[in-house]
């Protein structure tokens, strides 16, 4: 993007073209399949305390995110969907667009006041970026780094069911990088917290941005080393060594880099 993009929209300035998607209560109003809305579908909803959020431009087309305090779904005959359900249930395109909408409207909405002096924060002119009139300090889009790993014992794989799971699904461990850390570090650590035991062989695989609600997470594979499985309760319900031919219900590869490390493993034993 080039510097003179808008990043944050004056209402009375949407465009025909426009693609808007609609958050109330962080989830997204939705119409059947169509996630987003035309400009002229919405704008007698739009005050000026709305500030709508550039998500992207593809094609000349603007694709915009909006939050409502309100919800106005009986109005423009919608329903309120989780990004979750749309993840399991919608293509990888317009899932992006909207997991990126729900997190720059996090961002605007955590970023209203300087942390530092406490003054209201405005939008930067030419940025995405918050900026404080007092102190001139710029607030960007966070993004908070994770590692995600799956443990193999031979064909084995170490797959754990975490304690706040929303599927049910055992899947790979996973955790915040802590300050200081490199990713590799984090991995060996989170695997020892969480199941007590040490890996070696810690590779870099693929990453993914995952918007719940802003991670970008970082899949590696590595090998178990030594020790026993204990499950510490706390993040982890349970974990054990599965066979590739024998799985748990897990997270699809389509959906997640935990189910794209999962499939790896197993073509490589020839699932
Ligand atoms: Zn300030």
């Amino acid at each position: 993007m080039t510097t003179s993009t808008e990043f944050f929209i004056d209402p009375q300035q949407g465009l025909k073209e426009d693609r808007v998607f609609i958050y109330h209560d962080k989830q997204l109003l939705v119409r059947g399949k169509n996630l987003y809305w035309s400009n002229s579908e919405i704008q007698h909803l739009l005050s000026n305390s709305h500030r709508p959020l550039l998500i992207d431009i593809q094609n000349r087309i603007r694709y915009l995110a909006v939050q409502f305090e309100k919800d106005v779904c009986d109005s423009i005959d919608a329903e309120l969907v989780s990004l979750w359900k749309i993840l399991l249930e919608t293509d990888n395109s317009q899932f992006r667009f909207a997991g990126l909408g729900s997190q720059l409207l996090n961002w605007y909405n955590s970023h209203r006041f300087c942390g530092t002096c406490g003054s209201p924060t405005q939008p930067h002119e030419l940025e995405r970026a918050m900026v404080c009139p007092s102190c001139q300090l710029s607030f960007y889009a966070r993004i908070n780094p994770c590692v995600i790993v799956l443990v193999t014992r031979g064909q084995e794989l170490l797959l754990a069911k975490h304690t706040r799971t929303r599927t049910g699904f055992h899947s790979c461990l996973a955790g915040f990088i802590e300050v200081g850390e490199t990713p590799e570090q984090a991995v060996a650590r989170e695997v020892k917290e969480e199941v007590g035991i040490e890996v070696e062989n810690i590779r870099y695989i693929k990453s993914q941005s995952w918007p719940f609600p802003s991670q970008l997470m970082l899949g590696f594979f590595a090998d178990y080393k030594a020790g026993d499985l204990r499950p510490d309760r706390k993040e982890i319900e349970e974990a054990a060594w599965f066979l590739p031919g024998d799985l748990p219900l897990g997270p699809a590869a389509s959906i997640s880099v935990a189910g794209e490390l999962i499939a790896l493993h197993l073509q490589r034993f020839g699932f």
